[in-house]
């Protein structure tokens, strides 16, 4: 920890979460913006453990296609972790450049290919994420998508660790930890991103479920409701039923009308209903939907041309500032 508060100069509001709330901030120094996630330390539960997982994880996972962790800053009563900033998480992106929040193919692809690189980055290091959701995900005026937000995140491959109660948010919650499941794999974090792929598709969450059953239920009524014929082992879970109302699994085509048969076949690949049917973000990145991808990120239109152009230049004005 090396920074103090004062270095940066504390902005608006940019979002209120889980467990912190996040400031625009602008390092006194330099000018450059940066992103200002204050957690309140209650005196006497110490430092949240959300908060210790989240920065020991980050400070390890340095890539583009993750949110930079800059520095920490512990005052008395207050935990600020300083982030790279990021115009807009890609909830508000949806709201605000989408087609009824539906965003275009190419766009779509774009992210998807980011967020696999990044989710790939995640479990190649032993980190699941695990509360992959549109909120979470970053996207600045260059169109380059990064994975924020790891208060949930874990280091994965100690045997003993267990799911806690917390966990994912429900929409985008995989169905084996919806049935019980506490064992750790990559494989929840898939299934979020297939959520993710169809919301970016058709501007509406895939599975808007309100509480564990009406979540797995809303999952059903799309996928077909599993049996131990389609999903060996299914009746083995905690939270089976054998009086689940039996549901046959539906066309992808009705659910996702505007994506074509490529990207049907890829988010089918991520939406499978048994975890070790879905497949790892390193094939997904494989896929021939994505073979038209030439630049890595590629470079999109700002999001906002007028607020960036501003933001420009309030950056020039005080970078002169600085050189007198
Ligand atoms: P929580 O753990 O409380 O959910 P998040 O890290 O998800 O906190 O941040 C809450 C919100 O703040 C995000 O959904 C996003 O809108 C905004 N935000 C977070 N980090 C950044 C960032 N680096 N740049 C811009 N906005 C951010
Ligand atoms: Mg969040």
């Amino acid at each position: 920890m090396t920074g103090s508060s004062s270095q940066f100069q504390q902005l608006e509001k940019l979002g209120e979460g889980t467990y912190a709330t996040v400031y625009k901030g602008r390092n006194r120094a330099t000018g450059t913006f940066v992103a200002l996630k204050e957690i309140n330390l209650d005196s006497e539960e110490g430092t949240p453990s959300t908060a210790i997982r989240e920065i020991s994880l980050m400070k390890e996972l340095d890539h583009e296609n993750i949110v930079t962790l800059y520095d920490v800053i512990h005052t008395e009563n207050k935990l600020t972790l300083v982030f790279e900033y990021m115009d807009k998480d890609l909830k508000k992106y949806m709201e605000n450049h989408g087609n009824q929040n539906a965003l275009d193919l190419k766009i779509v692809k774009s992210f998807m290919f980011q967020l696999l690189k990044g989710i790939m980055f995640c479990h190649d290091n032993r980190v699941l994420h695990r509360d992959l959701k549109p909120q979470n995900l970053l996207i600045n005026h260059k169109g380059e998508l990064k994975v924020g937000d790891f208060g949930l995140a874990r280091a994965f491959g100690i045997p003993f660790n267990t799911f806690s109660n917390e966990v994912v948010t429900l929409w985008y919650r995989a169905p084996d930890v919806l049935l019980g499941s506490r064992a750790y794999t990559t494989s929840i974090d898939i299934w979020s991103a297939g959520c993710i792929f169809a919301e970016m598709c058709t501007g509406k969450p895939l599975f808007p479920g309100t509480n564990n059953d009406d979540q797995l239920t809303k999952i059903f009524r799309i996928m077909g409701t599993p049996n131990e014929r389609t999903w060996p082992g299914v009746s083995q879970y905690t939270n089976y039923k054998n009086n689940w109302q039996i549901f046959l699994p539906q066309d992808f085509r009705m659910m996702i009308p505007n994506l074509d048969s490529m990207g049907l076949n890829l988010v089918q690949s991520l939406l499978q209903m048994r975890p070790e049917a879905r497949i790892t973000a390193r094939q997904a990145l494989q896929h021939p939907w994505f073979h038209e991808i030439t630049q890595p990120t590629p470079v999109l239109p700002l999001a906002d041309p007028y607020q960036q152009q501003i933001q420009d230049q309030q950056q020039k004005q005080q970078q002169q500032q600085q050189s007198y």
